[in-house]
């Protein structure tokens, strides 16, 4: 018989654990696999491992990992992802807002063989501050111009794949991850399934819009070098304006001789072109930062204890 694994990242959700479970083990029973769960306790500091410990008590398919400290959903789902054992492997936040009832339609899917991987995608963002959403479709269309990864605006980390998937997500082992592209990036065969957004279950979203901020920047870096390209083409911009200034003024002092004037205009321009400048900086920093941090080598995540 096979077996499906599913990993479930978990920071903070002693709430959620329990809920989850009791919808989710009946879906799995269903199901004509056999189940293991790896929950992944990221640092909570709440009673999230002692739930997690209460479940494996009550049931030997449950399995926990529990990190030494918060590393984040991103090293959560690789460190799931690397102790699943599975012949396909689904991700799914603890909360609820990735339906169980969807684990069956998506095991069919990869089982037929048509597909590698089934994922999700939400078709609206309901509930959400209407901000977060601006600029949530405003990343989409702007990592789509410039990436040539392609990242699906609504998709949700909720997916099951295939073992040799699997194998080549793990083989991607940056520090500073992004999934939505990872998964993308490593490419086979994807059904999408769509559906509407759902609210959480219990607790609340960890995610600040700070963090979604940072999460996008590293998405971005991680997946296109277009911004590298900024200072060379405003450069050569920025020179043919001179060019084309210099010939007006040569002109123009010719023919009308040359009042000096103009301070005003002057500091403008220098402030201008110091600023981009400063940007263009800035935007090499960042991936020097990256770079810096990639060098290293650090491990992912840091496990305390597993079982
Ligand atoms: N999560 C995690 N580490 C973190 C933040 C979140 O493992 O640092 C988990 C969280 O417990 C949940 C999933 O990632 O199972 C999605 O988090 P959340 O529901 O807060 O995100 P949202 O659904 O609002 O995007
Ligand atoms: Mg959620």
């Amino acid at each position: 018989m096979k077996r499906l694994s599913i990993v479930v990242p978990c920071y903070n959700e002693e709430e959620a654990i329990p809920l989850y479970f009791a919808a989710c083990a009946p879906q799995a029973d269903a199901l004509d696999v056999e189940t293991e769960w790896w929950f992944v306790d990221d640092g909570s500091s709440d009673g999230t491992l002692e739930k997690l410990k209460a479940l494996r008590q009550r049931d030997e398919r449950v399995h926990y990992l529990s990190f030494s400290r918060n590393f984040g959903k991103e090293a959560a789902m690789y460190a799931g992802l690397e102790a699943a054992a599975g012949d396909y492997v689904a991700v799914m936040d603890v909360d609820l807002q990735d339906p169980p009832h969807l684990l069956g339609t998506m095991l069919a899917g990869v089982q037929g063989g048509a597909y590698d991987c089934v994922a999700t995608r939400r078709v609206t963002r309901k509930g959400e501050p209407r901000l977060r959403s601006f600029f949530a479709r405003a990343f989409y269309r702007l990592i789509n111009r410039i990436s040539k990864t392609e990242v699906v605006d609504g998709a949700r980390d909720f997916r099951l794949m295939s073992r040799p998937m699997v194998d080549a997500i793990l083989s991607l082992r940056e520090v500073s991850r992004f999934s939505k592209g990872i998964f993308s990036w490593v490419g086979f065969r994807t059904q999408w399934l769509e559906y509407e957004n759902i609210q959480r279950v219990a607790g609340e979203t960890k995610w600040s819009f700070w963090k979604l901020l940072l999460y996008s920047l590293d998405g971005i870096i991680g997946f296109s070098t277009a911004p590298l390209g900024i200072a060379s083409v405003m450069g050569i911009v920025f020179c043919l304006l001179a060019f084309v200034l210099i010939l007006f003024f040569i002109i123009k002092t010719l023919i009308w001789g040359d009042p000096v004037a103009g301070f005003p205009a002057m500091i403008c321009i220098i402030l201008m072109l110091g600023g981009i400048q400063l940007f263009c900086i800035g935007i090499l920093g960042q991936y020097l930062s990256k770079t810096y941090l990639e060098t290293k080598h650090r491990p992912i995540y840091i496990a305390r204890e597993k079982e």
